[in-house]
């Protein structure tokens, strides 16, 4: 897999490998991890940006907040929030 960073946001239309891809290069370059493990909440979106991909969580839709060590927040659409753990996961089985 290509490793060089991509900082471009993913368009929202990217499929599922693509937005694992960016997900991916965000773990490897350290962005992310902190917030990752130290528990997450569901909750309800203001329409705050999402950590992961960049494009606002709309108003009303579910969201995933996590609170890191450092007490750092962040918040997610579910699905890249999925993805993020699943990455995560993946790279420090290795
Ligand atoms: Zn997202």
């Amino acid at each position: 897999m290509e490793l060089q960073l991509q900082l471009a946001v993913p368009s929202p239309r990217i499929d599922d490998s693509q937005l694992r891809a960016f997900v991916r290069q965000k773990l490897l370059a350290g962005a992310l991890r902190e917030t990752v493990g130290h528990g997450a909440v569901c909750g309800v979106s203001l329409g705050s940006e999402c950590a992961v991909c960049g494009v606002a969580i709309r108003p009303g839709k579910t969201e995933i907040q996590t609170f890191g060590a450092t007490g750092s927040h962040r918040r997610y659409h579910p699905k890249c929030h999925r993805l993020l753990t699943v990455e995560l996961e993946d790279l420090t089985q290795r």
